[in-house]
């Protein structure tokens, strides 16, 4: 017997017929001898027509009140999915993230888990019943509702699964898996077997809709096994487990185990900057200072024009305008020339834990990039990725290509089962 917690994101629960569906799953689960704990997300697009709406009233809402509208999307879901599993023949017990004990800071629509009080949630599963916790939600030390940023309820599933000690946190979407590209721009996308949570985290921060970066962090934190899989098929998923290989297990492991795309972020190049200590100190502070949340950075001097040097970096294109404005209120003191952006770039990342006991890894990427005639604008890397900036235009071409080169093509085309990949 072992304590599952099963959670199933919006696509899964999107009707009431499949709100029937689930309910079964969770009762078999359940009459095969497990505790189960389910976390639930809002159905279908449940939280985007709820935005939708609450921008049609007022441009902007107020944040504690947008909090109260968004979890109202997962008390829905939340309360069908009891009803269904009673009437699969297994008593349950819905709850909100209050009512579970999810505590959390003020941060309204982004809030931080401070804690998890699983009490009530304990004695549901000892009677013998099923828990069913609202996704993406919690309550702060004002008694407030909050909500943890879209996506949030992995992390919800992933907190409780800590906290109550489970065997497995199953997070069901509407793909078999996590896949070693996206299918939908790269149909010889392969199902992973294995990854590592560290793995996980490159591919999730670097554009994979994989899981909610938090809830792959606090996997990691409590050594919390991951079973990713389709809601809608009872294949084996993807395993998201610690990363302890062996040194012979390292030399076996995958030298790329997945290649992530992303279109979301800008770059911004703060032209001819004086090259004197402290410029780069002062730029960071002030991109800092404007919630700039930077991913890669290149600085370059020129030979031609010393004493002066450029430095570019890429934020999200939703911070794009507030970091350019920050700056820009600094060019007395910061002393650049200009400042360029590009609102639209395209990001490469390939990730494997197999990096770090592989050379020439870097070397094959860039080659297939000529190969395709690509040019490669930024570069940057971490032990187990390397990314690169290019146009957007050819992300989705390089993807394909970068795939192959690397050996991931699987003969069979994936399959997508609709929906969001959540
Ligand atoms: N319903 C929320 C969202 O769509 C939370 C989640 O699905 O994880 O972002
Ligand atoms: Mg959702």
């Amino acid at each position: 017997m072992a304590l599952v917690v099963q959670k199933f994101g919006g696509s899964s629960v999107a009707d009431a017929a499949s709100i029937q569906r689930v309910a079964k799953r969770i009762a078999d689960t359940h009459e095969a001898g497990n505790d189960v704990v389910v976390v639930v997300s809002a159905m279908g697009d449940m939280t985007d027509d709820l935005i939708d709406l609450a921008t049609k009233v007022t441009p902007d809402p107020p944040a504690r009140e947008m909090d109260i509208l968004l979890t109202a999307g997962e008390r829905i879901s939340m309360a069908l999915l009891a009803m269904a599993v009673n009437e699969a023949g297994v008593e349950a017990h819905a709850y909100t993230g209050q009512q579970a004990g999810l505590l959390t800071d003020d941060k309204y629509g982004k809030a931080s888990i401070l804690g998890i009080v699983p009490e009530r949630i304990l004695r549901t599963i000892q009677s013998g019943a099923v828990a069913i916790v609202a996704g993406f939600q919690g309550v702060n030390s004002r008694n407030d509702v909050t909500t943890l940023g879209r996506g949030g309820s992995d992390t919800t599933a992933v907190a409780f699964a800590a906290a109550l000690h489970a065997d497995v946190c199953e997070i069901y979407t509407d793909v078999d898996g996590v896949f070693s590209a996206d299918p939908r721009i790269v149909p010889a996308a392969r199902q992973l077997k294995v990854m590592t949570y560290e793995e996980t985290l490159e591919l999730a921060a670097h554009g994979a809709k994989v899981l909610h970066l938090r809830a792959v962090e606090f996997a990691r934190k409590f050594n919390v096994p991951l079973h990713v899989r389709s809601s809608f098929s009872d294949k084996e998923g993807t395993w998201i487990v610690s990363d302890n290989f062996s040194e012979q297990q390292a030399m076996e492991a995958p030298i790329v185990s997945g290649v992530a795309h992303d279109r979301s972020q800008a770059k911004i190049s703060v032209v001819g900057v004086p090259d004197v200590p402290g410029s780069a100190a002062k730029i960071f502070a002030i991109v800092g200072a404007a919630d700039g949340n930077i991913d890669m950075i290149v600085q370059n001097t020129s030979l031609s024009n010393p004493g002066i040097s450029n430095i570019s970096f890429t934020v999200p294109q939703s911070q794009l305008h507030s970091v350019v404005q920050a700056l820009e209120a600094q060019q007395a003191s910061l002393g650049f020339k200009e400042i360029q952006i590009s609102e639209s770039i395209g990001i490469l990342s390939i990730v494997g834990a197999g990096m770090r006991s592989h050379s020439g890894v870097s070397a094959r990427l860039f080659k297939t990039l000529a190969d395709q005639g690509l040019n490669i604008d930024m570069i940057s890397t971490s032990e187990i990725r390397i990314s690169v900036v290019l146009e957007p235009e050819s992300l989705e071409e390089a993807a394909r290509a970068v795939h192959t080169a690397f050996g991931l093509d699987s003969e069979s085309e994936a399959v997508v089962y609709g929906g969001t990949g959540r």
